[in-house]
């Protein structure tokens, strides 16, 4: 095959080459930019001639040259597409960890677009026309609905544990249960964070069982603080025993100790009033006297991703103060959707308003509801597909609430020539990907993640894929 490589055009040909002409003028991109690409694309030949996987027969000059333009013109087509783009969650889990967690409420998105396309007083005090704080703009709100002192919020709820055990832990001990040592999806993992922010790992009982003297019986003059984390991605049955946070707080007040909290997840709406999970909400864990509580901004709160920390002002204030604080500092379309999702509970409008709260506490006739009218829109064309309705269960996912199965209603599609694989890879690739579940060869649709107006592209997409 290295034979070949003579045929191999020179860049200087090709550039003078009819169809390079034809492509620059249609192309939206520099000359520049379209010189390095095919530079590339010859390079990618050469390398494909060389390891002999150039499938090709009677190479010649020609074909050479007509091929390289061929890769050109796919790399052209391949970069108007964004990378980040959006796709239809047609699985039911309602916080798809690689789906992008929670999508944001119409508020949400409107204030972030207003603040981005604007200048902003993200750190600008209108009544004294002075400096102002970030962080003040959403602390009120989370006060007034947490009962909190005070609070603070920075990226995600990984670097809120990271600055917590930095700023107030360093160099000191922290007891932890050896039933919380948790590791959440994609490498975070309690003790490792622990060791990066120089805290020392006090880990006490047993995997199934920590005693109330377990925790007393390891505070030292070294001791800094309690922890305590929410076990929110899995659940240990059986023959188990945990400490009750109201006990532990009474060991945290008679030894001086404070007491932090990872909830992982956080609520402020209590899902076990709709009978769904034992999710306790962040305002009980306040109520109980739990003195740092950290929790995540994407999760079950429905905003974008951030961490929140509220707790006594004295610790916050110290979180605050800390140079990792700036380092760990959140954006201003953070804070913009932050705020509108927070308004959003304020106002009492978060099950109409944040979609993860609304598809979440959405009943099963509802999903039934979708579910036919998409049987219908489809069978109403000519489609080969071969449906039919379920009644199954939703995840809410996100590593949130695990032991919870959500009563829902999934369309089973299925078709004579194409695999459930096939129907699935098909979907993904269509112009706007629809993302299923596969389970014993047939797809699974779950319209609990499907809104009105996605439900109509969902059809569209089968119509399309269909053999023809
Ligand atoms: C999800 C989770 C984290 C990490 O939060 P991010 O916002 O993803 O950084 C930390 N601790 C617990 C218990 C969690 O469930």
């Amino acid at each position: 095959m290295t034979s070949y490589l003579r045929y191999l055009p020179s860049i200087h040909k090709l550039k003078a080459h009819r169809r390079f002409s034809e492509i620059a003028e249609t192309a939206q991109v520099s000359e520049e930019v379209l010189t390095n690409w095919i530079t590339e694309q010859v390079q990618e030949v050469r390398i494909q001639m060389v390891n002999d996987g150039l499938q090709m027969e009677d190479i010649n000059r020609e074909k050479l040259v007509d091929y390289i333009f061929l890769l050109l013109e796919r790399k052209l087509r391949g970069n108007k597409e964004n990378q980040l783009r959006p796709v239809i969650n047609a699985t039911g889990v309602v916080l798809h960890t690689n789906l992008g967690r929670a999508r944001l409420s119409r508020q949400a998105i409107d204030q972030i677009t207003e603040i981005a396309l604007s200048y902003s007083t993200l750190e600008y005090n209108l009544k004294t026309g002075e400096r102002g704080s970030r962080q003040s703009i959403i602390e009120n709100y989370i006060k007034q609905l947490t009962g909190a002192e005070a609070a603070i919020v920075v990226n995600n709820n990984a670097a809120a544990v990271f600055l917590v055990l930095k700023a107030l832990a360093f160099g000191k001990e922290v007891i932890v249960s050896r039933g919380e040592l948790v590791e959440i999806g994609g490498s975070f993992r309690i003790s490792s964070i622990m060791e990066e922010s120089q805290a020392i790992l006090v880990d006490v009982g047993t995997t199934n069982k920590t005693h109330l003297h377990d925790y007393e019986n390891a505070i030292t003059e070294n001791t800094a603080m309690l922890l305590k984390v929410h076990k929110s991605n899995f659940k240990i049955f059986g023959f188990t025993e945990e400490v009750d946070t109201d006990e532990l707080v009474r060991v945290s007040r008679y030894y001086h100790i404070p007491i932090y909290e990872d909830l992982g997840s956080g609520t402020l709406f209590d899902f076990q009033e709709k009978k769904i999970g034992a999710e306790p909400t962040v305002q009980d864990k306040v109520q109980a006297g739990i003195d740092i509580i950290s929790f995540s901004g994407d999760k079950l709160l429905g905003g974008p991703q951030a961490g929140v920390i509220i707790g006594k002002k004295k610790y916050i204030d110290q979180l605050k103060k800390h140079q990792l604080a700036r380092v760990l500092r959140v954006d201003k379309f953070t804070l913009a959707g932050l705020e509108a999702t927070l308004k959003s509970y304020i106002r009492n409008q978060e099950q109409k308003e944040v979609p993860t709260i609304r598809d979440i506490v959405t009943p099963s006739e509802t999903i039934l509801k979708k579910a036919n009218v998409f049987l219908q829109k489809l069978t109403s064309e000519d489609t080969t597909f071969i449906c039919d309705i379920e009644k199954e269960s939703s995840r809410v996912g996100g590593g949130t609430m695990p032991e919870v199965a959500l009563e829902t209603y999934v369309v089973h599609v299925k078709h004579d020539t194409l695999s459930s694989d096939e129907i699935a890879r098909r979907l993904r690739n269509y112009t706007i990907p629809v993302v299923v579940r596969v389970k014993n060869d047939s797809v699974i649709l779950d319209f609990r993640t499907v809104t009105e107006d996605e439900l109509e592209k969902v059809v569209e997409a089968f119509l399309h894929i269909q053999p023809q």
